[in-house]
Parts: C-alpha cells; structure tokens; sequence
C-alpha cells in the first residue's frame, strides 16, 4: 500500500528557490530555514529534498479547499465581504503545538494528521474559485511559503481571470522568496505568534527571519495584516504585547493588528481560553502604541466596538462587524471616510456588493475539483 510519503513524492517538479552549493548539496531558501540539503535528504519542511543534486518541490495537488469569507483569514482592510477561495498543501517549516490546521500542517510528521491529497491543476482551482462567486485565493492552512512555486502556478491564472491573491503565512520568509512572490501576491497575512527567541525556538523557528519579512513585506508594497494569537501564559504578558506593538508601530501606524482568541488544539490541551478583557487589554497596549487599527478576533459580540473599523481621523463608523458578518459598510468607492474624507488604509472595492457567506462552507459534491483535473 502507498504511503503518504509515495503519493507526494510522485506529484513534484524541479524548484525555483534554490541554488546549488557544490557536489550534489543545494541550499533551498524558500523559508527562513535556508536549508542546505544533501543528496537524499529532505529540508526541515520534509517537502522539499534533494536527488542527484535538484531540488524537487509539491506540485499538482491539494491538502484542502474551503470558501471563506475574508474576515477569516482574516483581512479586514482588503474587499470586505468578499469570498476568499482557499487552498493548502502539505507541510509545515513550524510544528507548534496548538496548530489549528495540523492536519495538513503537520501531516508528515505526525501519523495522526491524516488528509487525502486531491490531485489538481491551477486551472481546476481558478474555475473552481469563480464559480463560486470568490474574489480572492488564498494560499493558508499549510504554510505556503514552503509551497511557493505552485502557489504562483496558481496565481498567475487566477490573475488573469481577474481574482485577488493572498497569502496567510508565518512569514518565515527569505528576501528570494518575497521577490519572487512579489509580482503574483496581493495580501499577505503574517501570524506574528511572540516576540521572544525562546518561544520561537519551541516553534521550530527564529524570531529574526519573521521580523525581517515582515518590514520587508510593508516595504514591498504587498498589503499586510498581522495576526497574534494570544495564549495566557505563552505570549500574554504586557511586556510582550508591548514588544510586538512597538514594532509594528514603529514600521507603520497603518498595518492592521488582530490579537485574536486561542481555544485549546492538537497538543496544547491545558490551556485555558483567551478571555475578552485579556483580549481587550492587548488591544489597548496596540491602540497605545500608535496603531490605529488593533482588532480583538474570535470573540463575537464580546468586545464591544472592537471588532468594527473606525475612521483613525474623525472616529466615524466605517465598518460594522460581527464575527465575519458586515452588517454595514460606509467606505467610499475612492477608499475615503465619507465624513471627513481622510483616507482609509487598504485594499477596496468601489462599492460593497454584498456578502456570499458569513461562514466558512466546502463546495458541493457538484462542485467537485477532481471533476475538473
Ligand atoms: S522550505 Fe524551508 S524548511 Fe523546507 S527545505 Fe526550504 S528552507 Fe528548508
């Protein structure tokens, strides 16, 4: 019987993110990582590995699909209510504990994360995409940055056919990686999960590498939202918060700041929840700091005005939210307040058009992709 690892081995191709270091090691810097990898071997990602000196990469399949609203990802500042299109591989750089998505995540290094590949074509997932009404595809549930080359695969089609592309990652990134992603990704959502090496070091990570694509991302021109997951006891205290606002504050006032709530998941089971005033007293510390949109998530209904968007200059309210809900929406088609005409940071469309679903939802039997691979 196949295994896991002999299905994905037959649905590669060669990388693009990578260089040769002499014999037949190479050196892949599609994330942080940089891994040198010998011949044989694979890369921390166990996705990515070298044979005979080339550096084979996922190709030609799925993990998973889901329609999401854009809040989800979340992006609150780019096309509210539209339906984000989303898909995943398989693999992670990162094995953290409490993943929400270890199922593909961590599917080759743990036995219980079992998730079919379904194999697929980027013109499969672009028409998929647009039957179903989506503005945006989004690359989320493993990490993408591991899986990059498909990922432009698959946007390169679904920007000609007009759609929004985006990335919700962990930003464990390499300048290579960002220029290369540069032309064929619009949003990028960065999970920015502490602001301390050791915290990093448990992930499997650096702190360095996500700092560093982060301000490189605001530089780029991609439009960014960050997301801090916030655990009690992990990454909670003040002076930690404070640490991650200044930051980002000190990078720009303008990037949106979700400090969201954590419900126990895979191995972090004793944990207890995030609750609303820890939530709320993240969000103060962002608001303190000098950003102007700091947004308490996965909390409906139990943070007051906080999950709405505000006009930074006069206050008015611009976006009304409950959970991912619009319920009203007042940004003009130029992007602007229309009380006092400031300009409002982000990605907008010229009129809110309604919303498709409120909720996440899988396509349809009839909607099936392996009907269109
Ligand atoms: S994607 Fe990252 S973890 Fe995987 S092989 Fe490349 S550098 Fe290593």
């Amino acid at each position: 019987m196949q295994t896991l690892r002999d299905v994905l081995s037959e649905n590669i191709r060669e990388g693009e993110l990578y260089e040769p270091l002499g014999g037949d090691r190479v050196r892949c810097y599609a994330c942080g990582h940089c891994c040198p990898i010998s011949d044989g071997q694979a890369g921390v990602c166990k996705v990515r590995f070298n044979r005979s000196g080339t550096l084979y990469i996922p190709w030609g399949y799925v993990g998973g699909v889901q329609c999401d609203p854009i809040e989800k990802k979340p992006f609150f500042h780019a096309y509210p209510g539209a339906l984000a299109y989303s898909f995943g591989m398989l693999g992670c750089d990162l094995h953290c504990s409490y993943c929400q998505n270890w199922v593909t995540s961590q599917a080759l290094r743990d036995p219980a994360a079992v998730s079919p590949p379904m194999r697929v074509k980027p013109e499969g997932l672009v028409e998929q995409a647009l039957d179903l009404g989506a503005k945006a595809i989004v690359s989320t549930y493993n990490e993408p940055l591991i899986t990059s080359e498909w990922a432009v695969a698959v946007f390169q089609k679904a920007k000609a056919a007009g759609l929004v592309t985006g990335y919700v990652s962990n930003g464990n990134g390499t300048p290579q990686v960002l220029e290369y992603l540069r032309p064929w990704v619009d949003l990028y959502k960065v999970d920015l999960k502490s602001f301390d090496e050791q915290h990093y070091h448990q992930l499997g990570g650096r702190l360095q590498p996500i700092l560093d694509t982060i301000r490189r991302l605001y530089q780029m021109g991609f439009w960014l939202e960050i997301v801090t997951l916030v655990i009690p006891g992990f990454n909670d205290s003040d002076d930690e918060l404070k640490r991650m606002a200044a930051f980002l504050a000190g990078i720009s006032p303008d990037i949106p700041w979700h400090v969201t709530a954590f419900h126990a998941d895979y191995k972090m089971n004793d944990t207890e929840s995030t609750s609303a005033e820890t939530l709320l007293r993240a969000a103060r510390i962002g608001k303190q700091a000098g950003l102007r949109f700091v947004y308490p998530g996965n909390l409906p209904g139990m943070v007051g005005d906080g999950e709405n968007t505000r006009c930074p200059s006069c206050q008015a309210l611009l976006i009304e939210r409950y959970g991912y809900r619009i319920l009203r929406y007042h940004i003009t088609a130029e992007g602007r307040c229309p009380s006092c005409h400031g300009s409002v940071p982000g990605r907008w469309a010229s009129s809110f058009e309604g919303q498709i679903a409120s909720r996440p939802f899988l396509p349809t039997r009839r909607d099936r992709l392996s009907a269109r691979s």
